[in-house]
């Protein structure tokens, strides 16, 4: 669960510093999957495969910026003059082609190409370019596919690096979930939107680039799965749900603990006995092999065999990696296999309208050696 509060195309983050040997074993990998799905040409725009391949992430701009893959042939990566400073060069990976104030940037794109039986799009590539390269590509002529047929499977299976990354920012919310739960952030008497703020703070004191949510909801706000934190005081005697994440160095956290200002009532402690009973279910079934839906049902099965189905209103989880939420989703009906390397949450919740409502969010790497959690801060409801 989370809410942006940057939006994502207006946030910034270095990407991920690699080697050049990196990008062209990606684009490599790209190619191999073209080859696999039919595709001619991949054409890549503003949003995160551009700095998966390159390691050059866009100024969300109206000038065009494009990353042009043939299948066969060098990749070329079309700019604004303006920008290519910004570019670091990657000989062997693309070329840099900058385009100037009065050229027309789509018909340098549709010029390095000609017309390919099947191209496909970058999903987060902005609709008028597309509308513009069908002018020069008729769908007559050219099939349009999503790029997702291409970079899918590359981008839901982590490599090391990726990884590492991944953790780096699991134990930086770790060490801010560590300090809510040890009390070091004052809760009661403060609005749920002051906690929010000094949580955002904290994100980015922890080496986070750019600070993506920071859920604070308390007592019967906290059965709203995506509560804004607002005007609310936390008072003595509630739960209170944090749920909050960023990006570092181009790869995002997000972790989801509860606390309860003063001695827990006994309803309370049952249900949050139960909760963290399916997180552990959940978590052990993400397992190489599994169904992604299996970390769905196994978390689930824990909930409504305990009599609280009707409470836990959403998916089990979603895939993280460069985004915040990407694929593989945990929910009913997604059969794909779990791969080695594909990274996602696990955040059951149990919400009681009116009441109260409390949720336990993990990120979970699946290894050839089971599920290797990313966060590693206590998983109690910790009474302050
Ligand atoms: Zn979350
Ligand atoms: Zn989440
Ligand atoms: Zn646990």
């Amino acid at each position: 669960m989370w809410l942006r509060q940057n939006d994502s195309m207006s946030s910034t983050s270095t990407p991920l510093s690699t080697s050049s040997a990196v990008y062209l074993a990606r684009l490599h990998r790209a190619r191999d999957s073209m080859q696999r799905a039919g595709v001619d040409a991949l054409l890549v725009s503003v949003g995160s495969d551009l700095p998966y391949l390159t390691g050059y992430e866009a100024m969300p701009l109206e000038r065009l910026t494009m990353l042009v893959v043939p299948r066969e042939g060098e990749a070329t990566l079309v700019i604004p003059g303006l920008e290519a400073p910004r570019v670091t060069a990657q000989p062997g990976v693309f070329t840099v082609r900058p385009w100037g104030e009065t050229d027309d940037p789509v018909a340098i794109v549709a010029g390095l190409l000609p017309r390919p039986a099947v191209a496909a799009i970058g999903d987060t590539m902005w609709a008028r370019f597309l509308v513009e390269l069908l002018g020069h590509w008729p769908s007559a002529t050219t099939g349009f596919v999503r790029s997702t047929t291409v970079m899918n499977d590359l981008r839901m299976c982590k490599d090391a690096a990726e990884i590492a990354a991944l953790h780096a920012a699991g134990a930086a919310v770790d060490r801010i979930a560590a300090q809510l739960q040890a009390g070091e952030i004052p809760l009661v008497g403060r609005t749920e939107a002051e906690v929010s703020a000094e949580l955002s703070r904290r994100i980015l004191a922890e080496g986070h680039d750019v600070v993506n949510f920071a859920i604070v909801a308390a007592g019967e706000n906290a059965a709203s799965p995506h509560h804004h934190p607002g005007s609310r005081v936390i008072r003595q005697g509630e739960i209170v749900l944090c749920d909050f994440g960023g990006t570092m160095n181009g790869y995002c956290s997000d972790i989801t603990r509860c606390v309860h200002t003063g001695p827990v009532p006994a309803d309370i402690a049952e249900a949050y006995a139960v909760l963290h009973a399916a997180h552990a279910a959940g978590v052990a079934a993400g397992v190489v092999g599994a169904a992604c839906h299996d970390v769905d049902r196994a978390a689930r099965r824990v909930i409504t065999d305990a009599g609280f189905g009707q409470y836990f209103i959403h998916r089990t989880g979603h895939g993280i990696g460069m985004e915040a939420h990407e694929d593989p989703y945990m929910v009913e009906g997604n059969a794909l296999p779990i791969a080695a390397g594909h990274a996602f949450s696990v955040e059951p919740g149990i919400y009681l309208p009116g009441k109260w409502g409390m949720r336990l969010e993990d990120i979970v790497v699946a290894t050839a050696d089971g599920p290797l959690a990313m966060n590693a801060a206590n998983h109690s409801l910790v009474v302050l």
